[in-house]
């Protein structure tokens, strides 16, 4: 089985380290961010490390669901006429007393008036000469929306280790939360290496290639849950990868590289890390994306950074991110759901795997009758890109294959949030 690159890889396979145990290794070392009370849209999508519970009713007060007249039910049957005497607007602190045979006007959301027992809506009441009649017999509470309706006072309304979502964050807002005690969004630095790397819109020079994968892993991260930064192009040099791995770490909760992590003379990367704190290399039993390094590097008076060396390619780089950096970032924000959505897919054609490794392939999808069908999206190469733009999913082939045959089915994560 040739690679990405058309050469062969000669790994011996009792190097290799397993796909689950590299991510055993990852994801036992990573715990929670520690909570911090944020505002609530910085909280919006977070996760929640408290239980919210409310202080008081809301409402608070009772008061009217529609705009008619505050009456005694008992007193303003059909054809009574009540005597109007005042008006009572959303907002009106302590609304005038309604006595039986009286009406006062009554806003929608406005207090309803000691005395008064229902509300008669406009469309069934006629009002002339300060006097209102009645077209409709209401019943006592009748459009009243009593104080405590939506949440008793001492009532938990969300529970720690809950997403944030937009009906919790008005939650908050209703209970007279501003703020709430959330795992923040891990601040991620992203950093490319490599001598031959230039800018997007640089002209290039011969034997360079343009920076994709910050692009590709920043982009990767925000969409993860993460704050993420895209840290300029470091070149293969000792000193400049030290330097920018030390500022980036400064205001970071995790690190993410790519490039420098194989075996070439310019792969300084693992290295580097390696001196900077406790950082391994490992060849993981995948393709694309065996070259590994994972650990962390201790910041003064904080917690260590987790810290991952991912492989250049750049389709080794996104599957790389895929299964072991994007776990990672949602143990960070407190998620338990760590994983993809998967399905099983009944394969359209062929598809090959090196032996011993587990792949990682580019498909799509369609679905016929019950059952979803995968194709490869083209040429599986770590370097063709274009394999994961059109990608709806990772096939993910055992490492005990070599092909699996059209018909036979595999598991595909699927390449959308949830
Ligand atoms: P490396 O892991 O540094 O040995 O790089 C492996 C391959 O990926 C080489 O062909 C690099 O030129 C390429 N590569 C490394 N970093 C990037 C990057 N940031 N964007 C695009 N290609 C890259
Ligand atoms: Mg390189």
């Amino acid at each position: 089985m040739t690679d990405s690159g058309g050469h062969r890889h000669h790994v011996d396979p009792d190097e290799l380290v397993s796909v689950e145990e590299h991510r055993r290794v990852v994801l036992s070392s990573i715990t929670p961010l520690e909570p911090l009370e944020l505002k609530l849209f910085e909280a919006h999508g977070c996760v929640l490390a408290e239980d919210v519970t409310a202080a008081a009713d809301v409402p608070s007060f009772t008061r009217s669901a529609m705009d008619g007249y505050a009456v005694v039910a008992e007193t303003a049957g059909r054809g009574a006429t009540l005597r109007l005497t005042g008006e009572v607007a959303a907002g009106t602190r302590d609304p005038a007393r309604v006595r039986p045979g009286e009406a006062v006007r009554i806003m929608t959301g406005a207090p309803i008036p000691a005395g008064a027992d229902a509300v008669v809506p406009v469309e069934v009441a006629d009002e002339h000469d300060g006097k209102v009649q009645v077209r409709a017999t209401p019943e006592v509470g009748d459009h009243v929306r009593p104080a405590g309706e939506d949440v008793r006072a001492g009532a938990t309304v969300l529970r720690s280790g809950r997403r944030l979502g937009a009906a919790d964050i008005g939650m908050l807002a209703s209970v007279g939360r501003g703020r709430a005690l959330v795992h923040p969004r891990p601040r991620v630095a992203v950093v490319s290496t490599g001598d031959e790397l230039a800018e997007p819109e640089a002209t290039l020079t011969p034997g360079q290639i343009r920076d994709t994968n910050s692009y590709t892993l920043t982009a990767m991260a925000q969409e993860a849950g993460a704050t993420a930064f895209r840290h300029t192009i470091v070149r293969d040099d000792r000193r400049a990868l030290t330097e920018a791995f030390e500022g980036a770490l400064s205001h970071a909760d995790m690190l993410v590289t790519s490039g420098g992590v194989s075996a070439g003379r310019y792969d300084l990367v693992k290295q580097v890390l390696a001196q900077l704190g406790d950082v391994a290399f490992s060849k993981v039993g995948m393709q694309p994306g065996m070259p590994q390094a994972f650990g962390f590097v201790n910041r003064s008076l904080s917690h260590p950074v987790p810290c991952f060396g991912l492989p250049g390619n750049p389709v080794s780089a996104f599957v790389s991110f895929e299964v072991f950096v994007r776990p990672a970032l949602r143990r960070l924000q407190g998620r338990t759901d760590l994983n993809r959505p998967r399905i099983n897919a009944v394969l359209d054609e062929p598809l090959h795997s090196p032996a011993h490794k587990v792949s990682f392939l580019r498909v799509t999808l369609r679905r016929d009758d019950d059952l979803w069908y995968a194709r490869a999206t083209g040429p599986q190469g770590s370097g063709i890109l274009s394999s994961a733009v059109e990608a709806d999913g990772l096939a993910e082939i055992p490492s005990d294959r070599t092909e699996v045959a059209a018909g036979e089915t595999v598991v595909v994560h699927l390449l959308v949030s949830r």
